[in-house]
């Protein structure tokens, strides 16, 4: 077959906008993907002749339901409910559910996509998936998330298992919901068996998964960092979120000497100029993780703390930025004010939280910029270990957990300086990370045949 040029791919990303109108979020994930592979892909006639991207961009499967749930007043209630089977090449289908009001089938499927890649960058044997519902848990009693998590499991039960798709937490879903979904799962199935990732301790979960994509995410920073013959300590560090991911980031930064100076969620952002210490984020843990309750508590009779309404972290002068809260969060203003401000590393710790006018403006700065699908992999990664030990009937000790998890974000680290190293040395970790991440996929899907 011939080779494609550069307007066969505006005409390749052109035909996917055409087929997807309604899905901007895929389409930003894919051309990211494509833009970074297609000389590669140029360049390689089996990826050529198998037609690897044109199979690459369309979802091995997508299951859409209804769920149906009782709210605690009797009445019943009705939400959407999907799981985006997108590549099991390299392993059974892998990656979190979401629980959020405006989800969609588009927001989903740019997830999975991007799984896919991040799941084989962390060197393990991990398909790419992702799911959810339009199910808002703020503000449900744990009664009516209960209900809610045993209906959503009642449909999705027919399409998972251990060696088929294992689902995992992602936003709106964390310890609580993975409980009852892994209840009704083993309910449903009459089978104990590590279907579902994030579990809890007593009954077959990591130490280490709930700290991972935090944690992991600093682990990441740290190894770029060391390239540049740089280090954590006393830097100023601007976090946006106050999630899961978001705090294990800034706790693991403290640990490690940096200040962190910000947090942030849905009702604005919380300054802390003097940067916040061990117990404060502990408090802040305790008011977001535990009692989901809103930020600007925390700030209430505060000397040290401010509580800004409707603002975000990128105002704030840092060296370093962890965007940690969600997609296309932090826009080419935002990466203009924090390029102004001084700003050397930006790492996310979100899944794309940088829109390509942002991405396009740390690339051309030349700042160190790690792109979630690298720099976010330490959670699915421990999840893969979650499974490890499921199958052998394990559990393994914090300490081996924790030290697992730091060297395979430096392998990540240096996958992406593989295939993202320049002639005078400088990386580009979306061209890595995105290289990285496809050969290994498409040459398993070369492997197997046309199916
Ligand atoms: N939702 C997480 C992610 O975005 C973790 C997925 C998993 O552990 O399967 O990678």
């Amino acid at each position: 077959m011939p080779r494609r040029s550069s307007s066969d791919l505006k005409s390749f990303l052109a035909e996917l906008v055409d087929r997807y109108p309604g899905q901007p979020e895929f389409l930003q994930a894919v051309d990211d993907v494509v833009t970074e592979v297609w000389p590669l892909v140029e360049d390689t006639k089996a990826y050529r002749d198998n037609e690897i991207l044109r199979r690459i961009v369309e979802p091995d499967r997508i299951v859409s339901f209804r769920v149906v749930w009782q709210d605690d007043r009797g009445r019943p209630r009705v939400e959407r409910g999907w799981r985006v089977q997108h590549s099991n090449a390299i392993g059974p289908y892998k990656g979190g559910l979401r629980f959020s009001p405006n989800l969609t089938e588009g927001v989903l499927k740019f997830l999975a996509f991007e799984q896919t890649f991040k799941n084989s960058l962390t060197g393990l044997p991990l398909g790419g998936a992702k799911g959810g519902a339009t199910f808002a848990p703020r503000g449900k009693s744990d009664a009516e998330v209960m209900r809610f998590c045993q209906s959503f499991m009642t449909e999705l039960h027919r399409y998972i298992g251990p060696n088929e798709d294992v689902p995992a937490g992602d936003m709106g879903v964390g310890a609580r919901e993975i409980g009852y979904l892994f209840g009704q799962y083993k309910r449903l199935a009459n089978r104990f068996e590590g279907a579902l990732t994030g579990k809890g301790l007593s009954y077959g979960g990591s130490e280490v998964r709930s700290e991972a994509t935090g944690w992991g995410t600093v682990f990441f920073l740290k190894a770029v960092l060391e390239r540049a013959d740089d280090g954590l300590k006393d830097k100023t560090v601007s976090i946006s979120g106050a999630g899961n991911v978001a705090l294990h980031a800034a706790q693991k930064a403290v640990e490690e000497g940096a200040k962190v100076v910000t947090l942030s969620d849905s009702e604005g952002l919380l300054h802390a100029p003097d940067g916040f210490d061990p117990e404060l984020l502990e408090r802040v843990m305790t008011q977001k993780l535990e009692r989901r309750g809103p930020l600007s508590a925390v700030a209430e009779g505060s000397k040290t703390l401010e509580f800004h309404k409707g603002r975000t972290p990128w105002g704030v002068e840092c060296d370093i930025a962890l965007p940690c809260a969600t997609q296309n969060e932090l826009d080419g203003d935002d990466a203009k004010k924090l390029l102004q401000g001084g700003v050397r590393y930006v790492i996310e710790g979100a899944n794309m939280p940088c829109t390509p006018d942002a991405v396009a403006a740390f690339r051309k700065a030349k700042i160190g910029f790690g792109p979630a699908k690298a720099a976010n992999a330490g959670g699915v990664a421990v999840s893969g270990l979650e499974m490890a030990q499921n199958s052998a009937r394990l559990s393994w000790d914090e300490a081996r957990l924790t030290s697992q998890l730091e060297d395979i974000m430096v392998e990540i680290h240096d996958r992406c300086v593989a295939d993202g190293e320049d002639r005078n040395g400088h990386v580009d970790y979306v061209r890595g990370a995105n290289i990285a991440g496809f050969r290994k996929v498409a040459d398993a899907m070369v492997a197997q045949g046309v199916v």
